[in-house]
């Protein structure tokens, strides 16, 4: 029996759910449903510096405009609310401490300073910090301290993180179904940060345990997540659990195909980069959506599973359920996609 399709969009809340953010949750979504699966909506927000009051609430009202409604989630069916990290957060410690047992991780109670020294004494030599397992101990044997030694550090109360002892000195064949095989020397990689001194997990530690435990079977999301692939490969099998297939989109460029689509490129030529009108709470500068511009969702929509996939046929008009589908991962362009605002303006006056 092959498995349900189960796929999750997972943005933090930073800030208002622009198109590329949209077109992150329209291709999981149209791939779900595609294949009779659920799409879930799984907030990030471990990253407490970066909380935008709102943003959370933007993210669940744009959904809704588009009309991808989420699955499943927290509270009573026909009510759900997303699931949210920080309300999982006593879990992942559980996790992490998981890992330092079986010798996949360790504490590491080095300063910001310490590490910005040995940063800075490396540039200086020409060379890269990269802060590993086995550099760590050439660095500054202090560091390398003894179960007892941690145990009293951590009994003193020292600030410590949990750091992932990367796997060293091999090559790791990764499978990506849009960009195909890619290979890795993991002696690149550093031992990233797992969970920090003020009782978070990262985004890595968090994304992983839940990805897991919700069953996720394929991993759709923005091509800035590409460098991160060879280290969520190498947690799932310091975990020994079966990592699910990655699909990496390829991103949204300038109207001038130069550089990353951003808000003030919208803001400058003066189409919308939102799908709902955006009041920032610090500032009270507002971004206008497309909803406020008269542009139906299904356009947009129709509009924004153009942006780096293409049916491999001529027809340039789809409802929501022509586009599931049509819908196919293998069509997804590898290369970068080029925003054309004059299209939206086509789109939207021709429904
Ligand atoms: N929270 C990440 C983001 O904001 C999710 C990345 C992922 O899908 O793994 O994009």
């Amino acid at each position: 029996m092959t498995k349900k399709v189960r796929v999750r969009f997972a943005p933090s809340p930073t800030g208002p759910l622009h198109i590329g953010g949209v077109r992150t949750a329209l291709f999981n979504y149209l791939f779900a449903k595609k294949h009779g699966g659920d799409f879930i909506l799984r907030i990030e927000d471990t990253d407490q510096n970066r909380y935008v009051e709102g943003a959370e609430q933007y993210i669940i009202d744009a959904l809704k405009w588009c009309g991808m409604p989420f699955d499943e989630g927290v509270g009573k069916e026909g009510e759900y609310g997303p699931y949210r990290q920080s309300e999982r957060k006593d879990l992942y410690k559980q996790y992490a401490d998981d890992l330092i047992a079986s010798g996949n991780a360790y504490y590491a109670f080095d300063t910001a300073e310490t590490l910005d020294f040995h940063r800075k004494d490396h540039e200086a030599k020409g060379k890269t910090f990269i802060y590993n397992w086995h550099n760590r101990l050439k660095l500054d044997n202090s560091l390398a301290l003894s179960a007892e030694e941690t145990q009293a550090k951590l009994d003193a109360g020292s600030d410590f993180v949990i750091r992932f002892k990367s796997p060293q000195d091999e090559t790791l064949h990764l499978k990506d179904i849009i960009r195909g095989d890619i290979k890795i020397d993991t002696n690149i990689l550093d031992d990233k940060v797992l969970y920090k001194s003020d009782g978070m997990p990262t985004y890595h530690l968090a994304n992983i345990v839940d990805d897991h435990l919700m069953k996720i079977t394929h991993v759709i999301r923005g091509e800035e997540w590409l460098p991160s692939l060879a280290l969520h490969y190498q947690l799932y099998q310091a975990f020994g659990w079966e990592a699910p297939e990655f699909a990496h989109l390829p991103l949204i460029l300038k109207p001038t195909g130069k550089g990353k689509l951003s808000k003030r490129d919208g803001d400058k030529l003066g189409f919308p980069v939102f799908p709902l009108e955006w009041k920032d709470p610090k500032t009270n500068d507002i971004s206008r959506g497309y909803k406020e511009d008269g542009y139906f969702p299904e356009a947009m929509v129709n509009f924004l599973a153009f942006l780096g996939w293409n049916p491999g046929t001529e027809q340039e008009i789809f409802s929501l359920e022509a586009l599931i589908n049509a819908f196919d991962l293998e069509r997804v362009n590898k290369s970068g996609a080029r925003f054309d605002p004059d299209k939206t303006k086509w789109f939207n006056h021709h429904y």
